[in-house]
């Protein structure tokens, strides 16, 4: 237990905690303020919808993106400049974008206890009432609840990009640094890079998954972490058109040799 605050408490599995979150509080939305909510890009897609925004347009208004120290970006929801610093997305009656909201305003009061362990925590802050209310739940009751399950398998590839062992030992120059931010957030920027250019004439990508990537968001963004790790990691994700370039980089990789782009 060590390292972990006192207000935060490690939950086991099958462990019930009491939480309901609703009008009527005292507290109600004096949380959506003055935080610091990271996101991911499957947060982006979901919100900039609900928000009936371009990508670019959403990321340019609300967001504030910073750098890590390996190239990867650091996606903050910006709050307003008022004297609370709100949530753009905070209204008298709750939060404009609900069904929309990110994973971490969804998870609240739990969260993982790491991002290598499985084991979550609960944040028990005085000032949160909703943990006085008798409604009880599991983890695996509030992730339902919450429909937090979509949001775990499509930020679960992104942490598999993030996460790669390529990280330990490389950082990404500017360029890169900017495809795999638009791969993964300016998702209609990216959008205009594959069907406005020769992307189709150099990658071998099958009709029916065009198709699909043309018509479905989520689509499109796993086809994003795939064309990125090709990319970066030299993974078997994608086909080149040109069968000779295609099978030179497969037998590199089946010698282990990560080819230079
Ligand atoms: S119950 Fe907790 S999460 Fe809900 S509004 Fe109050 S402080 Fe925020
Ligand atoms: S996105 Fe919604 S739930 Fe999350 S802090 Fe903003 S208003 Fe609150």
């Amino acid at each position: 237990m060590k390292n972990i605050p006192k207000k935060h408490r490690r939950l086991s599995l099958d462990e019930k905690f009491k939480f309901s979150c609703h009008k009527g509080l005292h507290c109600f939305i004096t949380c959506c303020n003055d935080i610091n909510i990271f996101l991911t890009p499957y947060d982006v897609l979901r919100m900039r919808r609900a928000a009936g925004l371009s990508s670019g347009e959403f990321l340019k208004r609300y967001t504030i993106a910073l750098l890590g120290d390996e190239g990867l970006p650091l996606v903050v929801l910006k709050m307003i400049e008022d004297e609370n610093k709100s949530c753009p997305f905070v209204m008298p009656d709750g939060c404009r974008i609900y069904e929309d909201r990110p994973w971490s305003c969804r998870m609240y009061p739990i969260f993982p206890a790491s991002s290598k362990e499985e084991g979550f925590l609960i944040e028990e802050k005085p000032s949160c009432l909703g943990s006085k209310e008798e409604k009880q739940w599991t983890i695996e009751e509030w992730k339902k609840d919450e429909g937090i399950y979509i949001y775990d398998k499509m930020n679960e590839s992104y942490k598999e990009i993030t996460f790669n062992d390529y990280f330990q030992s490389n950082k990404l120059d500017s360029g890169r640094a900017k495809m795999l931010y638009n791969a993964c957030y300016d998702i209609d920027e990216f959008k205009k890079f594959i069907f406005e250019t020769r992307f189709f004439d150099i990658y071998d990508v099958e009709n029916e998954v065009i198709e699909k990537i043309k018509e479905d968001e989520e689509e499109l963004l796993s086809f994003g972490y795939g064309w990125i790790r090709f990319n970066l990691f030299s993974e078997d994700t994608l086909k080149l058109k040109d069968k000779e370039m295609d099978s030179l980089l497969r037998s590199k990789r089946e010698e282990g040799i990560k080819p230079c782009y």
